[in-house]
């Protein structure tokens, strides 16, 4: 695990990295591609790279130009792996935390083997002090795992989806009920369209230097201001959106966290 300057967790934990979404804006590409390498021809065939579904047991090494050794972060870059050796972190780190669940992929991924999520979950139910967030463009995989009673319903566990403008309000619809949810409104990518209904709403601007960068519009922060009043969800303003609109009203942190 590491610390993170999220500003809504203490710490990101990758028990799976990777992703098959493909979104432009995405930042975890760019750095598993970067960092990436180490694990290709190592432990795994050329079938098992390309199905996708890589798991390996213990840390791959990865040699650094310098030529130290160091453990590989994304062993097989963005091609999801289950780092199973990863599980036992939130159990040994006692001091509770607020932990934001693979940061670096999406873990809800149609791709994804329920087996997998059922052991990230195992981990996160042998450590309850912490707080787990996750977040997934494929909330519809939230409501298939409810039904297979396999998602935890702890006052600890929160469950987000990513709503970037009107294209994905969709999303919203998809939500399991009877637990946490969030909203990522990140990048903020155009208006929300739609009331809010999650429990919280986490909003910010899209980072790093791409050609197309959207830059959030005023009216779009105020629609999304006005619903949150209408329906007293707390919203979180990240620094990068309130760097743009210094005037927005003050962050609300997440509801029974202080
Ligand atoms: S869902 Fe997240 S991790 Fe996956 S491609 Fe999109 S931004 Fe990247």
């Amino acid at each position: 695990m590491n610390k993170t300057k999220i500003e809504w967790a203490d710490r990101t934990w990758n028990p799976v990295t990777g992703c098959r979404h493909g979104c432009e804006y995405c930042y975890a590409r760019r750095i598993a591609e970067r960092f990436g390498g180490g694990g290709t021809g190592l432990l795994l065939d050329a079938a098992q790279i390309a199905e996708g579904s890589i798991e390996i047991e213990e840390p791959v090494m990865r040699e650094q130009k310098s030529g130290k050794l160091v453990k590989a972060a994304f062993p097989y870059g963005f091609i999801p792996t289950f780092h199973r050796y990863r599980l036992e972190e939130p159990a040994k780190m006692k001091r509770p935390q607020t932990i934001f669940v693979v940061s670096m992929g999406d873990l809800f991924g149609d791709w994804v083997p329920t087996s997998w999520i059922k052991d990230v979950f195992d981990a996160c139910l042998a450590a309850p002090w912490h707080t787990y967030m996750f977040l997934t463009k494929n909330p519809h995989r939230y409501v298939v795992l409810d039904e297979m009673a396999l998602l935890p319903h702890g006052d600890n566990f929160w469950y987000g989806t990513t709503v970037t403008g009107p294209n994905d309000t969709w999303r919203a619809l998809e939500m399991p009920r009877g637990v946490h949810t969030f909203w990522s409104v990140e990048p903020m990518m155009g208006p929300v369209l739609f009331p809010l209904l999650p429990d919280y709403v986490i909003v910010g601007a899209e980072t790093g230097n791409r050609k197309d960068k959207v830059v959030p519009e005023r009216e779009w922060i105020e629609l999304l201001s006005k619903f949150a009043k209408q329906s007293d969800t707390p919203v979180l303003w990240k620094d990068n959106i309130r760097k743009l609109y210094p005037d927005l009203p003050a962050s609300a942190p997440m509801p029974g966290k202080s």
